[in-house]
């Protein structure tokens, strides 16, 4: 974990981003190809199949046997994160994270990715070198080669695109529409602590610009920060889905909450799904946060985001291989299309799960 010292946080953000700091190498005296020098002095490559990475006209990567997944998510400054409290070095794992968590969600390997940023003058080039450090730390944990992008100016803020590219034998794609009445419904870690971490985050920063003297109060929320700043893609589970000799029957990951990602499966595999509350997992340290702001703790879980974890469905017959692994929580089962979408409330209260009343707490966070 490269977490700062949370209380120096805010202070620290201002520096990288401000004019003031003492060394600062502004990008138009450096030039674009400058600045590509510049960031791809670090990159490693880790896979066989990278061929040819950063420095001709175009990546070269060895087609295998197997199928190639493609997948793309751009993050802008303002809508997708907020540099007065997301480290440069942070965004650049994210932005490589979310991407993995993509191939991840096909049940395919990540190999290769490609970055393309658009930059205005307000950075520097040791802004971009924060980034990149973020960049690499996450394509050395996933193992994957960066092998391209491109770099272009913009007039306001900051623009990351990414695309990452997997493999995976055909037969073990996992696609949002393979779910069937009867299997079981499973998610990965653990659920909102990423949207409790963003409201701690916001409360903070309106803390912090009405008196920049103000300490912040992050102690003891390293997790739900963490979850926030520094999400994983769940990589690890298409290694374990192999082992077990399983094939998760549908899988999609949890950008938006469980709530639309179990409706994206219910939709593209025309089924409906009973969730039960008393399963879904929640970590101490997002409970207690949900308690501090008075909401409840399902609310977040259903409709918080950017946990990134996995849902997926199971055969149940293959319960029995999956029923001790700590990793996995069992939720629900997917239901004939006709019972629709349902939440069992720890009340026993049978609720339909796209009418909750809570959804006006959702801001307009993402899109
Ligand atoms: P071209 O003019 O052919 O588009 P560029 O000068 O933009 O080439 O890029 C030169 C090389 O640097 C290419 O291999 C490209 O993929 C790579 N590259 C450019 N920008 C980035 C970036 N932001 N991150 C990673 N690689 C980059
Ligand atoms: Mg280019």
């Amino acid at each position: 974990m490269f977490l700062c010292n949370l209380p120096t946080f805010f202070k620290k953000q201002k520096i990288i981003m401000s004019a003031e700091k003492q060394k600062r190498t502004e990008l138009k005296d450096i030039g674009e190809f400058g600045l590509i020098d510049v960031l791809q002095q670090d990159v490693k490559l880790y896979q066989e199949s990278t061929k040819k990475g950063i420095g001709d006209d175009a990546a070269v990567i060895d087609a295998s046997s197997e199928q190639t997944v493609v997948s793309t998510d751009m993050l802008v400054e303002g809508i997708h994160f907020d540099l007065s409290y997301m480290p440069l070095k942070h965004l650049g794992y994210k932005a490589i994270a979310v991407n993995v968590s993509d191939i991840a969600a096909m049940n395919a390997v990540p190999r290769q990715v490609t970055v393309s940023i658009a930059l205005s003058n307000r950075f520097s080039k040791e802004a971009v070198e924060e980034l990149y450090k973020g960049i690499n730390i996450a394509c050395e944990n996933y193992k994957v080669d960066l092998v391209g992008g491109d770099t272009t100016s913009s007039r306001s803020g900051l623009v990351i695109s990414v695309t990452a590219i997997g493999t995976a034998k055909e037969e073990n794609l996992a696609y949002r529409s393979g779910a069937k009445p009867g299997e079981i419904l499973c998610v990965t870690g653990d659920l909102g602590g990423a949207y409790m971490g963003l409201q701690l985050l916001e409360r903070e920063k309106q803390v912090y610009m009405s008196n920049p003297q103000a300490q912040p109060e992050l102690k003891d929320q390293e997790y739900v920060v963490g979850r926030q700043l520094r999400p994983e893609a769940r990589t690890d589970m298409v290694h374990e889905f192999k082992e077990y000799g399983i094939k998760p029957t549908s899988m999609i990951d949890i950008s938006d909450g469980l709530a639309s990602e179990v409706m994206h499966i219910c939709k593209n595999s025309e089924v409906g799904a009973v969730l039960y509350e008393e399963k879904f997992p929640v970590a101490e340290e997002t409970l207690k946060a949900a308690m501090d702001f008075h909401i409840p703790s399902s609310t977040v879980v259903l409709n918080g985001g950017e946990d990134y974890e996995l849902l997926f469905t199971i055969k149940q017959e293959d319960y029995e291989k999956v029923k001790h692994n700590p990793n996995i929580s069992f939720i629900g089962y997917i239901l004939e299309k006709e019972k629709g979408t349902q939440l069992i409330t720890k009340g026993k209260q049978v609720v339909p799960l796209q009418a909750q009343g809570w959804t006006h707490f959702k801001q307009s966070e993402d899109e």
